[in-house]
Order: structure tokens, then C-alpha cells, then sequence
């Protein structure tokens, strides 16, 4: 397994979306990659998340303020201009401002390793997650997870729930210097498994950042829209409604894997 730091992203070769080999234009091209977001993809991070803050503030109604402040903070991670440890303790010193709790440095530090505590006994899969990547290593595929959160933290997470043993590389953004959608980011995990973009696919829960980006970057974009809940999906992404779904789309919408190329 490579969890190594991927290093400088190396320039890919971008194909058309939907050819094949050139050589052989009935034959499909193969899927070798198959790369998958973590938060709310793979582990149910949001109800985790919430249940943190909920413990702690004694109301539940902060998760979305949480989750704006935090997009803000992750950015400027990304930008290089701080990094995760110092991302962490003025995201929550910024979101207690705001909520009209003023307090010094240390109750911050106490506050962020509370909320740590609780949300690492709170991790949990989601229940299609196992068969689906028993399924992809049977198949044959290189497994990436591709993440904008925090190295430290997302390691962690895999370890305590049994997963880094089916992933080839881990994708951080914070070490990449890019973050999903920036096709930078997808680039990266492919040129560290030596794939093609047009050979991987991207899964996640996020629609903009991890589907339409992923198929601005040359990958297929699959949008893993849990609550069912978007009216109109972008041309040339693929939806699903849980990951039990990720084989049967793989394999009869791409048929690329698994089966013999039919003429
Ligand atoms: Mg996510």
C-alpha cells in the first residue's frame, strides 16, 4: 500500500470523454482506477460531526455555520497559507466568535480536542461500503481515496474502521497542494498509480466538487446522491443512490471491468 505523500502532481494526458482505444474503437476503454471520496462517501461524517457539536453546545441547530466556517478555513490550507493544526484551532475560535462565546486560547485547544474525542467515537460506515470495496479489490482495480480533509485525521479514520488495507494510495489535499475540483487534484492520484484519467472513475457525495469535477479532470464522474434529493444532474455525470449501486454502473453503464470487450 502507498500512503506516501504523492509529491509533485505530474502532467496527464487528458483524453475525449467516451473514447476507446484508438486501436480497436469497439473495444471500451478499461477502468483500472477507482478512486472515492471518504466524508459522507465513505463514513457518515456529517452525523458524527453534528453529534460533536451538539454534545457540546447543548443545541443542535450549528452544523451549518460549522460547515461554512470550515469551507473557509480548509481553503486557505490549500492556498499553503496555514496548516491543519493552526486550520483547526482558528476555524474553532472563529465559529465560538461568531455564536457569541468569547474565550482564550486554551478553552479553544480544550473545545477542539473535546469535539475530536467525541467525533472519533462516532465514526461509523455506511453499510454498503464493505461489500463495495470487497467488490472493487475482486475486481481487480486500483482503490484510491481521494480526500480534502486532513491527512492526520482521514488516516486515522481508515485505520479505526478497518479500510487502509484496501486502498493503493491516499490523495490529501493539504499535500497535494490542490483540492477537489481542481482537476490538479485528480491528476495527482492518477499519475501516482501510472493511470490514464480516462481509465478512473471519482465517487463522491458532493456534486460540484467531487462528480462535475472529476469529469472536467477526464475521469467518470459518479455523484453518490445518498438523500436523492438534486432535481437536475450536469451532462455526463453519473448518479447512484448508494454504493451497492457502484457495481452494477461499472460494469453494464461503462463496461469496462469485469467482462470480456464484446463486439
Ligand atoms: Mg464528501
Amino acid at each position: 500500500m502507498d500512503f506516501a505523500r504523492p509529491g509533485t502532481p505530474t502532467r496527464v494526458r487528458v483524453p475525449e470523454p467516451g473514447l476507446g482505444d484508438p486501436a480497436d474503437p469497439w473495444r471500451p476503454s478499461r477502468l483500472r482506477l477507482v478512486c472515492l471520496d471518504i466524508d459522507d462517501t465513505l463514513i457518515d461524517f456529517t452525523s458524527a460531526g453534528k453529534r460533536a457539536l451538539s454534545l457540546l453546545l447543548g443545541r443542535d441547530d450549528m452544523w451549518p455555520l460549522w460547515e461554512r466556517i470550515t469551507d473557509w478555513h480548509v481553503a486557505q490550507v490549500v492556498a499553503g497559507e496555514i496548516d491543519y493544526a493552526c486550520m483547526h484551532h482558528r476555524r474553532t475560535q472563529y465559529f465560538l466568535a461568531e455564536i457569541g462565546i468569547v474565550v482564550e486560547p486554551e478553552d479553544v485547544t480544550r473545545f477542539e480536542c473535546r469535539r475530536k474525542e467525541v467525533l472519533r467515537r462516532s465514526w461509523r460506515l455506511f453499510d454498503d461500503v464493505l461489500p463495495c470495496l470487497e467488490w472493487l479489490r475482486a475486481a481487480d482495480v486500483l482503490i484510491a481515496a481521494v480526500t480534502n480533509a486532513s491527512g492526520a485525521h482521514q488516516r486515522a479514520k481508515l485505520a479505526d474502521l478497518g479500510l487502509t488495507r484496501f486502498f493503493d494510495h491516499l490523495a490529501i489535499a493539504g499535500e497535494v497542494g490542490a483540492a477537489k475540483p481542481d482537476p490538479v487534484m485528480f491528476h495527482s492520484v492518477c499519475a501516482v498509480l501510472d493511470c490514464d484519467p480516462g481509465e478512473a472513475a471519482h465517487v463522491g457525495d458532493k456534486l460540484h466538487t467531487d462528480a462535475v469535477g472529476a469529469r472536467d479532470a477526464g475521469l467518470e464522474g459518479i455523484w453518490l446522491d445518498r438523500s436523492g434529493g438534486e432535481p437536475e444532474v450536469p451532462d455526463g455525470v453519473h448518479v447512484i443512490g448508494g454504493l451497492d449501486e457502484l457495481p452494477q454502473l461499472l460494469v453494464s453503464e461503462f463496461a469496462m471491468i469485469g467482462v470480456p470487450a464484446q463486439r
